[in-house]
């Protein structure tokens, strides 16, 4: 591993495309708030340094171990408290490589009600959730009962690829930082449809086996 400050470009430019995805396709909250990492290997990864990811650069990441040790960067205190949100996850799922933290308006209103979003949109599991996303009940940003919160419900749902943060947010984490962006703007879409079609009767369940047919119809369009 190269400890110079412009290590892993590459990666770097990932995230950067990530933040600026999440922007593009309209999926941020007013205040631009969200957290972004990447792995590098099995110990490490790149997180943003600050709050705020609203024209991230390449430089506005730090290289950090996943147990929270600095090693390249300066996180910015108030990422500091989110550092083990990212690191634990990492650990927990090693398949994982691309974790995103936002304040997504209709995903937080399903975090501020406590409420599961059920998977009824078909690009729900076109973007890998084939299952609904668990509520992790609210505690302290990266405090150990937060944290713990969301490794249990890794562990009930082992199949999510995102988690509600209870009255705080959403955390989602897939193989890649941009496929957790894909994923992410995704479930943005069925959290504001889900509260569109209540006032229509209410969202139908997707049919049983929809996971196959999806697959077979990607694979059949490649
Ligand atoms: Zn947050």
């Amino acid at each position: 591993m190269t400890d110079t400050h412009s290590s892993h470009q590459d990666l770097r430019a990932s995230v950067v495309e990530a933040a600026r995805t999440l922007f593009a396709n309209g999926v941020m909250s007013h205040t631009g708030h969200a957290n972004l990492s990447a792995r590098v290997d099995a110990s490490t990864m790149l997180l943003t340094t600050g709050g705020q990811v609203r024209d991230l650069a390449p430089s506005g990441l730090a290289l950090v171990g996943t147990d929270g040790t600095a090693l390249e960067g300066q996180l910015d205190p108030v990422n500091a408290e989110i550092v083990h949100m990212h690191g634990e996850v990492y650990r927990a799922k090693p398949d994982v490589g691309g974790i995103i933290h936002t304040h997504s308006p209709a995903l937080l209103a399903f975090a501020l009600a406590n409420r599961p979003l059920r998977c009824t949109y078909e690009a729900m599991v076109r973007f890998g959730q084939d299952s609904e996303v668990p509520v992790v009940p609210w505690a302290p940003r990266g405090s150990e009962r937060s944290v713990g919160g969301i490794l249990d419900a890794i562990a009930e749902h082992p199949r999510t690829e995102a988690v509600l943060l209870g009255n705080h947010g959403v955390l989602v984490f897939t193989d890649t930082v941009m496929r957790a962006a894909l994923l992410l703007s995704a479930l943005e879409e069925a959290a504001e449809a889900e509260m569109a079609a209540e006032g229509l009767g209410g969202a139908r369940e997707l049919p049983a086996g929809v996971l196959a047919d999806v697959r077979a119809a990607m694979a059949a369009a490649k």
